[in-house]
């Protein structure tokens, strides 16, 4: 049994504990949280400088694309990011895992115990098998050609069959699916995680609500996208089932009459934000007052668009573009993605649970305490 204590606790179910107490067992389970360190024998105290919160939650990733670190020019938007991306994928599988065994590695020397992640590929399935991290894999299908629709979906269900669960299959963007793949999905996909690429780049409203701008011209390579005459957020949402829980990724340009749509029409949704890759290929980010704090959520997106796969790094993006003080931005960076992706032992310092213990100092130094 060990008792760890710090100048404070935050254990996100409860409001922040000064010089408070964390009893777990050797297993990592909560065994209990005490307010003070005189309710804890003396001689069975670790005190720790900085402060203790649950392991992180990195709701959005790509695994499969860790071998792209730094190869891919920043801030050209997005067009030009997918165009580049798609070219650079062909690589041999053993760099490509070697890429993934030390993402993966990274990610818990940074704190992280659970994350979403993308597979277009079988690539990253090998690691989701022994990692020490917890993994839901989005399956995740793309082709705006309809007559190709069920081909696509056969595939991603033969993917599924051998993908570690948890899992979901999963549309990639608005943009990228065509009617016919949304409904094969949804029919599939009933009560299942969705996690969809939203409103990345500012053309993607115009697409959908006008049938121009930069992201339209760049697709005409590739088919016809229909204009909706909505967002982008409305098309895809009402192409999916309500009984499914919903995470949109990136929302950049989301504006606040989507969000007040997505209420009236009982979406149950999760905003992830990925500050450091809107950053990178945008360099732009969502406008953090308009969301409900509460559904707001993490991902580092994949080292193709970032420098590191660090929840603590991307906590620091939204302190400086945010007012969020540190008890909120942890419960974003922990405990609200452990309730997107349906973890229900992680995020909190709740007793029973097995969340990782993380000291960080000033949000500059991590240590994985357990
Ligand atoms: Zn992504």
């Amino acid at each position: 049994m060990r008792y760890l204590s710090a100048n404070y606790i935050f254990p996100l179910h409860i409001s922040p504990l000064k010089e408070g107490v964390l009893q777990i067992s050797e297993k990592g389970e909560i065994i209990n949280i005490f307010e003070s360190r005189t309710e804890v024998p003396k001689d069975k105290l670790e005190i720790l400088e900085g402060i203790l919160c649950p392991g992180f939650i990195n709701v959005h990733c790509h695994l499969e694309l860790s071998h792209l670190k730094g190869l891919l020019a920043q801030k050209t938007g997005l067009p030009d990011f997918i165009s580049k991306l798609s070219r650079a994928r062909n690589v041999e599988i053993a760099e490509i895992k070697r890429a993934i065994i030390d993402a993966d590695d990274k990610m818990q020397k940074n704190g992280i115990v659970a994350v979403g992640d993308i597979s277009n590929t079988n690539n990253s399935f090998f690691i989701k098998e022994e990692s020490k991290i917890l993994y839901h894999t989005f399956v995740e299908l793309f082709s705006i050609n309809k007559e190709k629709a069920e081909i696509i979906f056969e595939e991603g269900m033969e993917l599924l069959k051998n993908c570690p669960t948890p899992n979901s299959i999963t549309p990639h963007a608005t943009y990228s699916v065509s009617n016919k793949l949304f409904s094969l999905l949804k029919e599939q996909n009933n009560g299942g995680i969705v996690c969809i690429h939203n409103q990345e780049t500012k053309s993607e409203d115009e697409l959908f609500s006008k049938g121009s701008g930069a992201l339209y011209d760049f697709l005409k390579q590739f088919g016809r996208v229909n204009k909706s005459g909505m967002s982008a957020l409305q098309t895809s949402l009402l192409q999916m089932s309500k009984q499914s829980k919903i995470i949109l990724v990136h929302n950049t340009y989301t504006q606040k009459e989507d969000i007040e749509w997505t209420k009236e029409k009982n979406y149950t949704i999760y905003w992830c934000t990925c500050p450091k890759a809107n950053l990178y290929i945008e360099n732009n980010l969502p406008d953090y007052s308009i969301f409900d704090v509460s559904k707001l959520c993490i991902g580092t997106d994949s080292l193709a668009s970032n420098s590191s796969l660090s929840i603590l790094e991307e906590m620091k993006e939204l302190k400086e573009n945010t007012d969020f003080d540190l008890n909120t931005l942890l419960k974003i960076a922990c405990k609200n993605g452990a309730e997107a992706l349906g973890f229900e032992n992680l995020g909190t310092f709740e007793k029973g649970k097995f969340p990782g213990v993380n000291l960080i100092n000033e949000l500059d130094s991590i240590r994985v305490i357990a």
